[in-house]
């Protein structure tokens, strides 16, 4: 299933890929092409090319990313499986399904966030397919809704982008102050060490102490070690390189770096998350860009992810305190809209209530058992 499963490299002392020359990345190629069966496809590309030389210029022209995967052995990690089922709220609960009359149902799918015009669409289409299949029964109506649902939160990119081998993965935290980024933070590193994955996190929300003292408690709870401001205050990029320099000289396999959610403008926020960002860059790639945002926020929550796609790279959603609403439809609109997969939920306080997005799972979760 998606997000459960993390790549890293075998061995850790093994140079990390784009360290390498493109004259050693060839022999090596050569050397361990019989030992290295998981990547038959690739080296066998190599082997079946004629020795000449317009080929063998070919073979130097190539994007190094090309020839970078045989290098390095990697190993899977499975990490714990996460289900969200239990932490959804039911929508639906409390309404009758009746197929002649289900403006109910298009009144609680707007006040689920799902927005006006996709409830009515989703109505009209439980319609079309009750009447083509001639579902009557309120439990046949659910299964259609159910599954309708599951393909409206359908979407294939929803996995963490955990699996090039090139270490630390770096992951960026960023959303409003509230909305629950080092409450997720800690989550994710309990949920990637418990899989034996080490974990070093980065304290670069540095405008309250307070703030670095919550997420040391979760680094301490989740096993992590954490980098922290050396004076209150301090530039929060100044963190986020420190940050990158111990994840690197460890060995971690993740790097999480928390951020402030000052409420600013829009030029303040880019100047913030772009100097990160840029010192991050100095040394690793950044490997998810995760917005935090508080379900219970319904529209607001929708507002804001328009603001901080805008400035920041971000590459999936993460949709806090679900337990505590019934508004999930602001997955649908928020993906709708923006175009950005969910990836993670959060469904309550604990350090195990969150779940990987999964569209059949959270349908289920909000229609409720037929
Ligand atoms: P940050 O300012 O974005 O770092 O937000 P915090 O992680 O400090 O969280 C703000 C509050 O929301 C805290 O009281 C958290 O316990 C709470 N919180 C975070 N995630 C969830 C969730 O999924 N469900 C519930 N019920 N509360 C949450
Ligand atoms: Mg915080």
């Amino acid at each position: 299933m998606a997000g459960l499963m993390f790549w890293r490299k075998k061995d850790k002392n093994v140079q990390a890929p784009e360290e390498i020359q493109v004259e050693q990345e060839i022999q090596v190629v050569a050397e361990t092409e019989v030992e290295q069966p998981v990547e038959d496809n690739l080296t066998e590309v190599v082997i079946e090319e004629p020795a000449e030389e317009t080929v063998l210029e070919t073979v130097v022209e190539e994007p190094i990313t090309e020839v970078e995967i045989p290098q390095v052995e990697l190993e899977p990690i499975e990490l714990p499986k996460r289900s969200l089922t239990k932490g959804i709220k039911s929508l639906f609960s409390r309404i009758k399904f009746d197929v002649e009359n289900l403006e109910e149902l298009e009144d609680v799918l707007i006040q689920a966030d799902f927005g006006v015009d996709a409830a009515e669409a989703i109505v009209q289409e439980v319609k079309n397919r009750a009447k083509k299949s001639g579902a009557k029964t309120e439990s046949e109506l659910r299964l259609i809704l159910t599954d309708l649902l599951t393909e409206k939160f359908g979407r294939d990119d929803r996995a963490l982008k955990l699996d090039n081998g090139v270490q630390p993965y770096v992951i960026l935290v960023v959303g409003v102050n509230g909305a629950g980024k080092t409450t997720t933070i800690g989550k994710l590193a309990n949920w990637l060490t418990q899989g034996g994955a080490t974990v070093t996190l980065g304290a670069a929300d540095t405008f309250r102490a307070a703030a670095v003292d919550q997420l040391e408690t979760w680094a301490t709870r989740s096993n992590s070690e954490i980098v922290k401001p050396t004076i209150e205050g301090q530039d929060p990029a100044a963190v986020a390189f420190e940050s990158v320099e111990r994840a690197i000289a460890n060995q971690s396999d993740v790097l999480i770096i928390d951020t402030a959610g000052r409420l600013q403008n829009k030029q303040g926020l880019m100047d913030e998350l772009g100097k990160i960002r840029r010192v991050i860059e100095k040394n690793l790639a950044i490997s998810e860009v995760l917005l935090v945002l508080d379900a219970t926020t319904g529209q607001n929550a929708l507002a804001q992810a328009k603001a901080f796609t805008e400035v920041a790279n971000v590459t999936g959603i993460v949709l806090t305190k679900l337990d505590g609403t019934a508004k999930g439809g602001i997955v649908y609109a928020i993906q709708e809209q923006l175009d950005i997969p969910v990836k993670l939920v959060g469904i309550g306080e604990g350090i195990d209530d969150f779940g990987f997005f999964d569209a059949s799972e959270f349908a289920i979760g909000l229609v409720g058992e037929s």
